[in-house]
């Protein structure tokens, strides 16, 4: 399947259609899931820093809300359309149901390339895409969150935008903000985290040591840094990263910290970096195809298709991206007994510590970061525990067993509300 033929959205209902024939489900039970309950399109326009002025597309699409409020991030990239959105918002859905936080499914997000916009340009963008959209948010019905090129300053910019609406404070319309306005200072490191609690769960299972596994990051941002990080500090030797523009490969393993210093402090490209002698140049695609244990693709969907399935050479695939690996690359993955741990299980750290900070917004309270990561392992470690078991019972890939769990949840509850009127 080329890149224009690849459509997320109709890769996500094919995947709930096989999760529902294999729990046996009467189609009536789930087919509404396959459209969102709102799709909103928004233009931005904004005046430019050189007075001229430029209009964006921007989108709020909630797919489903049976569960809990509508709960997802808000991604500014040059790619962002509508289909890609509704994934990323039905996504959320499975996965907050998954690991079974009260929140259904949204996601937001801005075609735009944020690497040609001032930081004034960015808080334009920011404040009038969020006062676009306010009519369909809010702190029990719809609460954004950080996404690809999206951080703790932009979700600032959003509560505080939402809050001069409203005429008061409302730190709960969005998580993902930073610590010094009522941010859970675990949030920004969630995902990497739990990207790693999934990997130590997976090896738990297995008997199998960390210490020297091999590891590829495909992304360098929010996630793939964390993630780098915290599993360098369990053993692992992370010998490739990568980010937009190419990776560094090192087979004794890459200096993390130094890496996140660099890129961090600079708003820089690893290919910039200076590299020492043992370090090589890789671009993205010869990342992908690595001999290591692991590999993790922390960047975008659409990642490891077909052709890459059948050349990857990594015993395990741990995805922290959303949607980074298509359905025929899956069944050949399968088919090549590669394990992947599927998306909506291990990058569910994010969302999960988004409800912790607005459960701790909605009582005014602050916890210590010591209590959000014990309730994050134990979250992730119960949905890992039934992802196993259902993997076990019903011989279905780890992604199968996480939809089934997932859609079966969902379809429980939307049977006890029943379909209004
Ligand atoms: P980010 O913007 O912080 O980082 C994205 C990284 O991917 C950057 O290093 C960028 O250069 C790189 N990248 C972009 N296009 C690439 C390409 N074509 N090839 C290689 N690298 C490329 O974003 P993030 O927050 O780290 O999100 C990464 C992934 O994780 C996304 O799929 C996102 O939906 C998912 N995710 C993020 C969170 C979160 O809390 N931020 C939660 C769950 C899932």
């Amino acid at each position: 399947m080329s890149k224009e033929e690849y459509n997320p959205y109709s890769e996500f209902l094919l995947t709930i259609d096989e999760a529902g024939q294999k729990l046996g489900l009467p189609k009536d039970d789930y087919k509404i899931l396959e459209k969102p309950e709102r799709e909103l399109k928004v233009s931005i326009p904004i005046e430019k820093d050189d007075g001229s002025v430029e209009v964006y597309d921007g989108y709020r699409v909630q797919h489903c809300n049976s569960r809990g409020p509508y709960k997802g991030g808000v991604r500014y990239h040059p790619d962002v359309n509508i289909d890609e959105i509704k994934a990323l918002a039905g996504w959320m859905t499975l996965k907050c149901s998954l690991v079974d936080i009260p929140y259904g499914g949204a996601k937001g997000g801005i075609q735009c390339d944020p690497s040609e916009l001032s930081q004034t340009e960015l808080k334009k963008i920011t404040r009038r895409y969020t006062t676009m959209i306010e009519p369909i948010i809010g702190i029990d019905k719809d609460i954004p969150a950080p996404d690809v090129n999206t951080n703790a300053q932009i979700m600032s910019w959003i509560y505080d935008t939402y809050s001069m609406i409203k005429g008061h404070n409302i730190p709960g319309i969005v998580t993902g903000k930073p610590r010094i306005i009522e941010g859970c200072l675990a949030r920004e490191g969630a995902t990497g985290r739990g990207v790693m609690i999934t990997v130590e769960n997976l090896f738990d299972k297995l008997e199998k040591e960390l210490e020297g596994t091999t590891i590829a990051i495909q992304g360098f941002g929010n996630v793939g840094q964390v993630a780098a990080e915290l599993l360098q500090e369990k053993g692992c030797k992370i010998v490739a990263v990568s980010d937009v523009s190419g990776g560094l490969y090192n087979e004794d393993g890459l200096d993390i910290v130094k890496l996140r210093e660099f890129v961090g402090a600079n708003r820089a490209h690893l290919s910039e970096m200076e590299k020492d002698s043992e370090t090589q140049n890789i671009t993205n695609d010869e990342l992908l195809r690595l001999d290591v244990d692991i590999l993790i693709p922390a960047a975008l969907e659409n990642q490891i298709t077909e052709q890459v399935a059948k050349e990857l050479k990594a015993d395990y695939v741990v995805e922290a991206a959303n949607g980074p690996t298509t359905r025929d690359a899956d069944l050949i993955l399968e088919e090549r007994n590669i394990t992947v741990m599927p998306d909506i299980l291990s990058n569910a750290g994010g969302v999960i510590v988004s409800y912790f900070e607005w459960v701790q917004n909605k009582e005014s309270a602050r916890w210590e970061d010591e209590k959000t990561n014990r309730k994050l392992r134990n979250l992730l470690t119960e949905a890992f525990n039934q992802v196993w078991q259902t993997y076990e019972e019903k011989q279905v890939s780890f992604r199968m067993s996480a939809y089934m769990v997932a859609l079966n949840r969902i379809v429980e509850t939307k049977k006890i509300r029943g379909i209004f009127p």
